[in-house]
């Protein structure tokens, strides 16, 4: 028999009569004769009342104990949804992270998924159990509980697809699928039907919140077909797979995505010399911020001009360790910005059709958009820009590449 494997986000679960009708869904998946396996978020919110709990006794709180509160959030939901199985006249069972055989290191709070023991899964699937997962969760080898940073239990049910060779990983969530760009922002943007894993990596890592990065990192690496489907409405949502011929015929854009939460930092006139940018981005790293796009222009005199960007959390952190390196580099000026916006065009079609990057300044010229940076891969042109384009910005491309068609 085939299994599934099926995941529900936290607004899919939010209330008890949601958590019905979640059932009633997974019922339905049982009798068209698959075996099935369901992955759980807490309910929506949960995680972060609890975070929030813990913030009250320490701001800065980490580490084990925090792994040990947030994960109670799905303990609660597993159990309240076998129930309803049960309820309903079905078998049902709900394992915990540990319980099921999710192996991690012991990263508290971002562990990674080192194996997954499927014994367990797999002896309650062939007793004709619907089996229910806690997602976000595992434990060391130490039996100490982690989880797997937010939006985890993507990643949970993707491992799990692996682990028992599921022939499909549906991600169920509050949206039928993943869009062109945020329909908030863009009223024309359109459900993809189809998209490559390499596509939605990226979509993911540039901002786009459906799929946690991780997870389609993994789908990527051990081949699962992943669909994002929505819990309230009917139909195909997204396949997220590798690429296919199919895909030799699609857009060549497939999407847009954007990320608000960067600051940009830029110091003038240091000197054009060797070691220059370690010296600027060394006490960074030293703070533990991670240094996104990175700029170096060289001007006139011998003296350059670095700028890069940073989450925008860590914004003054990083303006305060750049005006120190200044003062010791004896640059010109220290300047910040915390009001920018990354945005990304994805698409494997860039490979072959050259001239995207061009048409894409040419469009943000014409309206009048300026960019303050750039950076390419293979298939995603980033750039940034002040926030107050965005909505502009992203409207402008989407209708240019005709991703409304
Ligand atoms: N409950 C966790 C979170 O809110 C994990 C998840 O929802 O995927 O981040
Ligand atoms: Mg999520």
């Amino acid at each position: 028999m085939s299994i599934i494997v099926q995941k529900y986000g936290g607004t899919s679960i939010g209330t008890i009569e949601k958590i019905s009708l979640v059932a009633d869904k997974i019922i339905s998946a049982k009798n068209d004769g698959d075996d099935v396996v369901v992955v759980v978020s807490a309910m929506s919110g949960e995680t972060n009342r609890l975070l929030d709990l813990a913030k009250l006794v320490d701001s800065d709180v980490s580490g084990r104990e925090l792994d040990v509160l947030v994960s109670t959030g799905e303990q609660v939901t597993i159990a309240l949804l076998s129930m309803t199985l049960i309820k309903k006249g079905f078998k049902a069972i709900s394992l915990t992270g540990s319980q099921a055989g999710i192996l991690t290191d012991s990263v508290f709070n971002k562990a990674r998924i080192d194996s997954i023991n499927n014994s367990t899964i797999k002896k309650y699937l062939n007793d004709d159990n619907i089996v229910i997962v806690a997602g976000f969760q595992g434990m060391t080898k130490d039996g100490d509980i982690t989880t797997l940073g937010r939006g985890g239990s993507d990643t949970s049910a993707v491992a799990i697809s692996v682990a028992l060779d599921a022939k499909e990983c549906q991600i169920f969530t509050d949206v039928d699928g993943v869009y062109t760009t945020d329909p908030r922002l863009s009223p024309g943007a359109k459900k993809i039907d189809n998209i490559t894993t390499e596509e939605m990596l990226e979509l993911s890592s540039q901002g786009s919140k459906v799929l946690q990065p991780r997870a389609v990192e993994f789908a990527g690496k051990y081949d699962v077909g992943i669909r994002v489907l929505s819990t309230f409405d009917e139909g195909n949502g997204t396949l997220v797979n590798k690429e296919n011929d199919d895909q030799m015929e699609k857009a060549i854009i497939s999407g847009i995505a954007f990320n608000k939460d960067e600051a940009q930092l830029t110091i003038r006139g240091v000197p054009d010399q060797p070691g220059i940018a370690s010296l600027i981005l060394g006490p960074i790293a030293k703070h533990n911020i991670d240094v996104d796009m990175i700029v170096q222009n060289v001007g006139e005199d011998g003296l350059a001009n670095f700028t890069f960007t940073v989450p925008r959390n860590d914004f003054k952190i990083a303006m305060k360790s750049l005006e120190k390196s200044s003062i010791q580099l004896k640059a010109k000026k220290v300047v910040g910005n915390n009001k920018i916006v990354k945005i990304s065009m994805v698409g494997v079609g860039m490979r072959t059709h050259p001239g995207i990057a061009s048409k894409m300044f040419a469009v943000l010229a014409d309206n009048n958009i300026n960019i303050s940076m750039i950076s390419t891969s293979e298939i995603k042109i980033s750039i940034v820009t002040d926030e107050i384009n965005l909505k502009n910005a992203v409207n402008v491309l989407h209708n240019a590449f005709e991703l409304d068609k």
